[in-house]
């Protein structure tokens, strides 16, 4: 399997002090696209890809497992789903963090979010990515992207800013 190498066209650019993150051309388009199938219920999957001189690299994104639960508030991954997936992906894409939608919801990561978000870091794992789609119910028109990352032992989760 040939690795998809990070890509030269302008990805976007999120920052938070030394924390760097891009999200590959066709990212945001396929998290949207999936948001909208499944709006007004939330939706979400996993960010993959490389980290490349400090900076991770989304590569690409997938959508729920089947036995994800999609709620009008909340979303539940199906991480047995996930794992297998991860497997097969490894050692070209690894796992970055994962990403969820807020369909006529705010465009900040709720209480269960984030313990859920801080669930994911581990010793090998000390910083995790997510995304967040916020906008209208049916995720049509205004639809806000957020990039959030959290990082082992610190009490607050970075909000990235956009770097344009
Ligand atoms: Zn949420």
């Amino acid at each position: 399997m040939a690795c998809p190498l990070p890509s030269a066209s302008a990805p976007a650019l999120y920052v938070s002090d030394g924390y760097r993150v891009r999200l590959a051309p066709g990212v945001l388009a396929k998290a949207l696209r999936l948001a909208r199938v499944r709006a007004p219920l939330e939706t979400g999957g996993l960010l993959l890809g490389a980290v490349v001189d400090g900076e991770a690299h989304v590569l690409a994104i997938t959508g729920p497992g089947r036995r994800a639960v999609r709620g009008r508030v909340g979303f539940a991954a199906d991480r047995v789903r996930d794992n297998r997936l991860l497997g097969r992906v490894s050692p070209c894409l690894r796992y970055l963090g994962d990403w969820h939608t807020h369909p006529g919801g705010p465009a900040r990561l709720s209480r269960t979010d984030e313990a859920s978000v801080r669930e994911t870091l581990n010793a090998e794992r000390p910083e995790v990515l997510h995304l967040l789609l916020s906008g209208p119910s049916a995720m049509q028109g205004h639809v806000v992207a957020s990039v959030f990352t959290a990082v082992c032992g610190e009490a607050a989760i970075r909000r990235m800013e956009v770097v344009l």
